[in-house]
């Protein structure tokens, strides 16, 4: 069975469509209340409130689909600003004929993330357009958190002498995509990093009270959002070529296709900035974690006005912006 533009028109298939997949699969009272609007109670007065579009090609990718990227990229915009996610909607746009089992798939896996994350799906839509009108699926995700308002997480925090801590390797999500739209596959098939971090990133807040600010290095990678927070925060950021983890089968796909590491997507990666005594510590408690045992120090904070340069590898010294021009496009 495949999607009919009738599965949009807000009559008869819409509701089969809304009772057999989405409210079988979610299984949440909110979501069964099928209200206008969902309504929430807050924990917090401090709400934390995030939305992303996902439009990555191919749907599916070693580690991952759209489904559970949809969840991980709100989660974690929440969880980098200090928020407990809580709440999430969901809104897919499907190109009429695309198949109903595919989109049951999706939807569990999107589910499954949802769980794993400790987030509801509370509301949502569903819309199809015109075969060629567009491509397959889209997703969109809005999430509301809680914010501890214990922590205080800005810029203005960030000092000279202050480190760079990042929780594993780089670049695997652009690579792993990479990979899936290869026509002749890889010789060694690369994971995506993709993970919700809610959980990892509420430990090591509560475990370590020097952490200035955390930023996930998805679109634009590493150096793009180390370049910004340097530009916001009115510092230099160095960072050590040598001391970045990336995988080698990482290195060597981006490699053969002349693209650089610190500027590909990750979808399961967090930049701490924390004090330089606390710095190591933070290495060692993620390093126990499951999935984030390459962490490492990676740079370090100076005086400075928005400069970023990374120590190479042999010696030399660069200059670093922000990406500019997209390389890999539709990567998330
Ligand atoms: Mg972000």
């Amino acid at each position: 069975m495949r999607i009919l533009l009738s599965h949009g028109d807000g009559g008869q298939h819409t509701n089969d469509l809304l009772h057999d997949v989405i409210h079988n699969i979610f299984q949440d009272e909110l979501l069964r209340e099928e209200r206008d609007a969902a309504l929430l109670r807050a924990e917090s007065e401090h709400l934390a409130f995030s939305t992303d579009t996902f439009v990555i090609n191919p749907i599916e990718f070693p580690g991952g689909d759209i489904g559970k990227l949809a969840v991980c990229g709100t989660v974690n915009d929440l969880a980098v600003s200090g928020a407990i996610p809580v709440y999430l909607s969901v809104a897919f746009i499907i190109e009429e004929g695309f198949p109903l089992k595919k989109l049951k798939h999706i939807t569990q896996s999107l589910a499954d993330t949802a769980r794993e994350a400790g987030v509801r799906v509370v509301t949502g839509d569903t819309k199809v357009v015109e075969k060629g009108k567009g491509d397959q699926l889209y997703i969109n995700t809005t999430g509301i958190g809680f914010v501890n308002p214990a922590y205080s997480l800005s810029y203005e925090h960030i000092k000279p002498g202050d480190r760079i801590v990042i929780n594993g390797g780089i670049a695997e999500h652009a690579a792993s995509v990479i990979g899936a739209r290869m026509e002749v596959p890889l010789s060694t098939t690369i994971q995506s990093d993709c993970a919700p971090l809610q959980t990892v990133i509420k430990e090591a807040l509560h475990e370590y009270r020097t952490i200035r600010f955390m930023r996930d290095p998805t679109r634009g990678g590493v150096a793009t959002a180390m370049k910004e927070i340097a530009e916001k925060a009115h510092v230099q950021i160095t960072l050590q070529e040598e001391a970045i983890p990336i995988r080698p089968e990482v290195r060597g796909t981006l490699e053969l296709m002349g693209l650089e590491p610190y500027y590909m997507a990750n979808e399961g990666k967090v930049l701490f900035i924390v004090s330089e005594e606390e710095a190591e510590e933070l290495v060692h408690f993620l390093n126990k974690k499951q999935g984030h045992h390459m962490a490492a120090v990676i740079g370090e904070v100076h005086e400075g006005r928005g400069e970023l340069y990374l120590n190479t590898a042999i010696g030399g010294t660069r200059k670093l912006g922000l990406l500019s021009g997209e390389p890999l496009p539709r990567i998330c």
